[in-house]
């Protein structure tokens, strides 16, 4: 065994830990008069988006976000705290923080490869939730296949010019800033021709948001269309031709690889919460739910699932622990977006017949939400990157099995 002190040994940590839960308590805000989305995925109204921004606000005012960003940029300066305030959030089962885009990704991809003068301009927007962002990466024929993007940039008299089509684009609708993925160079080699731009998007000419309606009958996502629109060169992020490496440390960041500046993939013991509590309130056979053994197996397989995902979270922030970088990672994300389903499908059969009822119908259980959060689930094992693809790189980078092709 090692003596090194484990984090919550650390005196700093422990105080920050403590300011954290105290200021929750006092400031975690009750449910508004309407109905909050799910997750930054579904927020479909002004109103929702304006509730929640203001949260996100004071979470950030209060130093729970963007502890680990430098002070020059909007952040606290505390390095290595922001898993800290994130295990407090989520532990308080507080509202989500609903910059995800920007918290998840284009804030830690902007400190990676932005200029001192990108990262004055654009970081401290991303963490106070005064500017929403999305990531206009996936096209029709680009998705699984990222290095297929064929939206294109061309430079004409100092000016980008940028056509072309993207889609699945989350908080489009409400969104000042894009981070955009663009073919520049159409005769190089796919991953090389292309380049990473910050992209305005909100009131820009040329610029078409159009919503798209999800399986659970919510607006999230969108398409959009590029026609003409013109982008400075000062919005290039890094340089021309190196869009595919940027891209990699969005998607390094999107999957959960590193603590980014809204911190890491928490696992959701709200939703395990809720489905004790469901499984306490319903009946099988005449008795509670939570007395029948084939329910109890189910939810305690699901609780050490958890468990094993919460131990795997701290184990990769100790670098001597992780063998390989892409390991622990892609593991979580697989693993959390799996159980999140299996749970959401246990809510749902708990339910009965009335958890094939939708949101909309007045007789749903709960509201329609174990429904809701089982077709829900699906987008989950989708986006940034589908299951079988994750699988993928886990067989070929990490356990160094044959390509399979
Ligand atoms: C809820 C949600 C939110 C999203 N938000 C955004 C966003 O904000 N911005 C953005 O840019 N994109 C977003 N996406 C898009 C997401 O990144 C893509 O859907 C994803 O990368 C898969 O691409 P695709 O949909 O084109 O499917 P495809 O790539 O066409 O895949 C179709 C099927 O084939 C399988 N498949 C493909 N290639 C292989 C392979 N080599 N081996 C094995 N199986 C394979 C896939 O696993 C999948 O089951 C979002 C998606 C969802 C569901």
């Amino acid at each position: 065994m090692s003596d090194a002190p484990s984090p919550d040994d650390d005196p700093e940590r422990r105080a920050f830990a403590a300011h954290c839960a105290s200021w929750l308590a006092a400031h975690t805000p009750e449910p508004p008069p309407f109905a909050l989305p799910a997750t930054p995925l579904e927020v479909q109204t002004e109103q929702q988006l304006e509730w929640l921004r203001a949260w996100q606000r004071a979470c950030w005012q209060a130093e729970l976000v963007g502890c680990d960003v430098p002070r020059e940029y909007g952040g606290h300066g505390r390095r290595g705290l922001q898993a800290t305030a994130t295990r407090a959030l989520a532990a308080r089962g507080a509202p989500f923080l609903v910059n995800l885009v920007a918290l998840q990704m284009a804030c830690p991809t902007i400190l990676a490869h932005g200029s001192d003068a990108q990262k004055r301009r654009f970081v401290p927007g991303c963490l106070s939730a005064d500017e929403i962002w999305c990531q206009g990466f996936s096209e029709p024929n680009a998705g699984s296949d990222l290095a297929n993007v064929q939206a294109r940039a061309t430079l004409r008299d100092g000016v980008w010019r940028v056509d072309g089509h993207k889609v699945w684009t989350t908080l489009a609708r409400f969104a000042d800033w894009m981070i955009l993925l663009a073919r520049t160079e159409p005769d190089a080699q796919k991953h090389a021709g292309l380049t990473y731009f910050l992209c305005p998007i909100k009131g820009q000419r040329g610029v078409t948001v159009r919503p798209l309606v999800k399986l659970t009958g919510e607006l999230g996502f969108n398409e959009v269309l590029f026609d003409d629109v013109e982008l400075a060169d000062e919005l290039r992020l890094d340089e021309r031709g190196r869009g595919w490496q940027v891209a990699m440390t969005t998607l390094l960041h999107e999957r959960g690889a590193a603590d980014s500046a809204g911190g890491g993939l928490a696992v959701p013991a709200a939703q395990l919460d809720a489905l004790v509590a469901l499984a306490r309130r319903v009946e099988r056979g005449g008795r509670p739910a939570i007395e029948d053994p084939w329910v109890r197996d189910r939810i305690v397989s699901l609780m050490i699932t958890a468990r094993g995902l919460a131990a795997n979270a701290e184990r990769a922030r100790e670098p001597a622990l992780c063998d390989h970088p892409l390991r622990l990672p892609l593991q979580a994300k697989v693993l959390t977006t799996e159980w999140a389903q299996a749970l959401a499908h246990l809510g749902m059969e708990l339910q009965g017949a009335a958890g094939a009822l939708s949101a909309a119908d007045p007789s749903a259980g709960d509201g329609g939400a174990w429904p809701r959060a089982y077709l829900g689930s699906y987008g989950m094992t989708i986006a940034a990157g589908t299951s079988e693809i994750q699988r993928n790189i886990l067989a070929e980078r990490v356990l160094e099995l044959p390509r399979h092709r």
